[in-house]
């Protein structure tokens, strides 16, 4: 059995059990707020793919971003990122983990309340690229369910690969499923600083040139979660428009993958029931029948060998999920 998120105990059940629920009352923005300048609702029934490693869809004029974060939730920058967006009444998109939904399924359901997107980024954030295409397809379908049985209702059809390691297979496999597969245009690289500052001058800077995109960030990393109330303040400042991506139609999922994440689900609702003090807390032991069913490899848990390398005790979490 292998522990997730070894991230800061104390922090996530006291955020969890102080924290009041993000207010929206100051919504419509006002003046200084970026808001949504359009909503932009995707067919995603020919499976379309979206970003620079494609080139064949892209909904954004100049000026135009979309913001999209991955990996999460994880309660410490999850809950300061949303309280930045909903201070600027803007919507984001949220390509979750299925673990880490199980985790922490109020925060999913968070994400949801605010009316942002929730796409699905795997059950384990496994790279695709490195495993067989049963496995690949299990990671894809368990992360579907899994989110969507925290939130309690269908996610949006979207995905994006782990690493943006997309094949060719699992490409097939999401079309067929008649879902948008969304790589990105700019990337934040929050995971290689604990600095907003870096952040922020990244993004403006790429965004300077790109004129309009996708950008990636991650709700895991507290560069991104210090940055945002600065960025977003900038984006305003300096003209751009906040789009807002949503499905045409609701992403469906597969029996057979609800069992397993039902099975998660109940489990940590035990644990919970057991540990009351620890409801919230930001550690989850993967389940050995989630392995097992059908065969999420081992190695599919593991973080990459550079991030290992990287901060081997207290940090692989966040840094293994680079993309
Ligand atoms: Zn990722």
């Amino acid at each position: 059995m292998r522990i997730i998120k070894p991230v800061c105990l104390a922090c996530g059940v006291l955020i969890g059990a102080l924290a009041p629920a993000i207010a929206q009352e100051a919504c419509p923005p006002g003046p200084n707020a970026l808001g949504v300048s359009r909503v932009a609702e995707i067919d995603t029934s020919s499976g379309p793919r979206f970003g620079f490693q494609y080139k064949e869809q892209d909904v954004l004029a100049d000026g135009e971003v979309v913001l999209t974060f991955d990996d999460g939730p994880l309660r410490p920058y999850s809950r300061p990122v949303l309280e930045a967006l909903a201070a600027h009444c803007t919507k984001a998109t949220f390509f979750v983990v299925g673990r880490m939904a199980v985790a922490d399924p109020e925060m999913v359901r968070e994400y949801a309340r605010l009316g942002h997107t929730i796409g699905i980024h795997t059950w384990s954030h496994a790279n695709l690229h490195s495993i067989t295409p049963l496995k690949a397809r299990t990671e894809i379908e368990l992360g579907f369910s899994a989110v969507q049985q925290a939130l309690g209702k269908p996610v949006a059809p979207f995905f994006r690969f782990p690493y943006l390691a997309d094949t060719k297979s699992m490409t097939t496999h999401l079309q067929e499923r008649h879902v948008a597969i969304f790589s990105i245009d700019l990337d934040s690289k929050d995971f290689r600083t604990r600095d907003p500052g870096t952040v922020h001058r990244r993004v403006m800077g790429d965004l300077a040139r790109a004129k309009k995109g996708i950008i990636l960030f991650h709700d895991i990393q507290p560069s991104t979660a210090r940055a945002l109330p600065s960025l977003l303040a900038d984006l305003k400042a300096k003209g751009y428009r906040i789009v807002h991506l949503q499905p045409k139609a609701e992403a469906t999922t597969m029996p057979e993958f609800d069992v397993v994440a039902q099975r998660e689900l109940d489990r940590r609702r035990a644990t919970v029931a057991a540990q009351p003090l620890a409801q919230r807390s930001m550690t989850w032991p993967i389940s050995t029948g989630v392995s097992a069913e059908p065969a999420v490899a081992k190695e599919q848990v593991r973080p990459t060998p550079r991030a290992s390398a990287r901060n081997p005790k207290t940090d692989w979490f966040s840094n293994a999920f680079k993309w």
